[in-house]
């Protein structure tokens, strides 16, 4: 994509004003760069519209002059997905930022895509709702859409998907369309809310949404769990979530992570394989009765020690620790880059898929740190190397195969939440089939100019 001529310039200057719109060599710099190690194309400008009528000239223009866009939220992604492959014009949202209403007899929030999450949920507060959808990273909720991300608190509440009622969408042509409904059920025609969730921007750029949201839980009770392996861990958990058990969080730490958390944080914790579990609930006595009948089930599967005392201020430093898990890696290996491993299984199959990951990460030597979303099958293995030695990189890509052929292969996943972004485009024929075709149709008949995020989720 060549540089944009001073008339194209001065159009999208026209639409935005000067304030919104840079072709600053450090503001185009900025976007070359998620959490994963690929590197985009230099894009030739960057704008930051304000209103939906805005991103639909903007889009309006583009595909008149053959421009590909890049829509961009935070920045946060792990597999390159708002990068520009193609160079042309980034479309920042982050200054569509306002909540425009909440309803909360409803239950409802409308959103602009730039809204932060965290943010979200300071404002939701005073109402006593709360958006439960937690990825750690403070993602903008455009981002969440279209990666539809999820988090610790998936396993009892959902992903996004299960969140978002009602979208408005600029198309690739600056067609402006709006799916789904306020109410809480529909049976009205295609779900084409659920298509534009998880298209990481290949479709289109959302301009509002409106959320789903839950009350604050009165409490909360965390625990931790240690034990001698890895398997009993894992068994564990398909006992825990099998049981009806309900957990607001399950999280899964092999010693090597913990040990790294106790070095930098200074957690004190005890360096074993470890479940981190947090339960929600109206009231104290019914937390305390649901932990003592998780204490059981995790003391049959060997459990070494099941800690539940823990108060505010610890729980609140332990699941910051826990999200802060892949800052910590990067920080213990200055210099190095890392890949990370995001498959997902059916709950049942998580014990052999965690022995499995780690027995790769050993047959190949490297770095690697085996965690998860172990409540809702979701494994992650971050893997650390450096992409300039294609000797080690390529152990790193060999483990990230092997997982994930898995992974396919026990019906599951080569992604539970990160997306497909640039890195895993390679999986899609092998876990689609042939409805990787359909979705390519899809893809053609609303963007068929390929002008939308090119270069992701398709090869
Ligand atoms: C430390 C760390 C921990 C993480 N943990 C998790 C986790 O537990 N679970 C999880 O799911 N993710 C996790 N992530 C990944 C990331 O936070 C999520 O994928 C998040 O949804 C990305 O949001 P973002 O605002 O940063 O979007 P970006 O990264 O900027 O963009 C994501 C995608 O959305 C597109 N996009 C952005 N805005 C719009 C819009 N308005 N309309 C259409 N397309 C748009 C982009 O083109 C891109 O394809 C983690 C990231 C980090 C750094």
């Amino acid at each position: 994509m060549k540089s944009l001529r001073e008339d194209q310039k001065e159009r999208l200057i026209e639409i935005v004003g000067p304030e919104d719109f840079s072709t600053g060599q450090s503001n185009l710099e900025l976007h070359l760069h998620d959490i994963s190690p690929h590197t985009g194309v230099l894009p030739s400008g960057v704008i930051w519209p304000t209103t939906t009528e805005e991103v639909a000239k903007v889009l309006e223009f583009t595909y008149l002059e053959n421009i590909p866009v890049t829509p961009w939220g935070a920045g946060t992604s792990t597999e390159g997905n708002p990068l520009s492959t193609a160079g042309g014009l980034v479309i920042n949202l982050t200054r569509m930022d306002r909540i425009l209403a909440i309803r909360e007899d409803d239950l409802q929030v409308d959103v602009q895509p730039g809204v932060l999450r965290k943010e979200l949920n300071r404002k939701l507060s005073a109402s006593g709702l709360f958006f439960p959808v937690d990825p750690g990273a403070d993602a903008t909720i455009g981002g969440m859409i279209a990666n539809n991300a999820s988090g610790v608190q998936t396993v009892k509440y959902g992903a996004t998907k299960d969140f978002v009622m009602q979208l408005t969408i600029v198309l690739p042509d600056g067609n402006i369309i709006q799916t789904g409904t306020h109410a809480h059920k529909s049976s009205s025609g295609y779900d084409l809310t659920r298509l534009f969730i998880g298209s990481e921007g290949t479709l289109g750029i959302v301009t509002k949404a409106t959320l789903r949201l839950c009350g604050i839980p009165a409490c909360h009770l965390a625990a931790t769990v240690t034990f001698e392996s890895l398997e009993s861990a894992s068994e564990a958990v398909v006992l825990l979530i099998a049981s009806g058990m309900e957990p607001a969080a399950l999280e899964l730490l092999t010693e090597e992570l913990i040990h790294l958390m106790n070095e930098e944080k200074n957690l004190n914790l005890v360096e074993k394989p470890s479940l981190f579990c947090e339960f929600h609930g109206i009231s104290t006595a019914a937390l305390e009765e649901t932990a003592a009948l998780s204490r059981e089930i995790c003391e049959d599967c060997g459990a070494l020690e099941f800690i539940y005392a823990i108060d505010e201020k610890e729980r609140k430093n332990l699941w910051q620790a826990r999200h802060d898990a892949w800052e910590t890696i990067h920080r213990a290996h200055p210099g190095k880059e890392t890949l990370i491993v995001d498959a997902a299984i059916p709950i049942s199959r998580f014990p052999e898929m965690v022995s499995f990951s780690k027995q790769q990460v050993l047959q190949q030597g490297v770095p690697g740190y085996v965690f998860g979303h172990a409540g809702d099958g979701n494994l992650h293995i971050v893997l650390v190397g450096d992409p300039e030695n294609k000797e080690e990189w390529q152990k790193l890509e060999t483990i990230n195969h092997q997982v994930v052929e898995q992974a396919i292969g026990l019906e599951g996943t080569c992604t539970g939440e990160h997306g497909i972004g640039i890195g895993k485009r390679k999986f899609m024929r092998l876990e689609h089939g042939e409805s990787y075709d359909i979705m390519k149709k899809i893809k053609n008949m609303l963007d068929p100019k390929d002008l939308m995020n090119p270069g992701k989720i398709f090869i």
